[in-house]
């Protein structure tokens, strides 16, 4: 694994101070800060130290840890700024709408009708196709 002292973005360089941040939490594994363009106030990115390009590829332990850290985040958007739900978001890939390509778990605060994400894409499924698709998905998680 690459660290990221080692891949430039622009998140490894909040985490080794060379721009600023609202930093909310850091510890050894991650640093957390607030983002730039927040959907509400409060939206908080927690970032791993060591790089990995997206959420696919970051190793289980730190996965972990990273969401440990957004549930604590998550739990005092709610205590302190009066949040009534959160969504905790990995976008991975070009394709998963990801812009920074450094791991990086969105913890966004929400209210009621705030209207986030109130036009979402969903789609359907044709008879048998549902247990075509799960199968597939079946057949090859490990
Ligand atoms: P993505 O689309 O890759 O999942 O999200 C990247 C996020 O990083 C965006 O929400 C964007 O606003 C945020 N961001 C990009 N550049 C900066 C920056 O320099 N500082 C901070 N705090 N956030 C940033």
């Amino acid at each position: 694994m690459i660290s990221s002292l080692n891949m430039e973005t622009i998140f490894s360089k909040i985490i080794a101070k060379e721009i600023p941040a609202d930093i909310v939490y850091e510890d050894d594994i991650v640093l957390a800060f607030l983002d730039i363009k927040p959907t509400n106030h409060g939206h908080t990115l927690v970032v791993p130290k060591v790089y990995s390009a997206d959420a696919t590829e970051t190793d289980e332990a730190t996965l972990a840890h990273l969401i440990t850290v957004g549930q604590k985040i998550a739990q005092a958007q709610r205590a302190v700024l009066g949040a009534t739900g959160n969504n905790l978001i990995f976008n991975c890939g070009k394709d998963g709408g990801q812009e920074v390509f450094h791991t990086h778990l969105h913890v966004i605060p929400r209210f009621a009708n705030d209207g986030v994400f109130e036009h979402a894409h969903r789609t359907t499924y044709a008879e048998g196709e549902s247990a075509i698709v799960a199968n597939k998905l079946v057949a090859t998680i490990q």
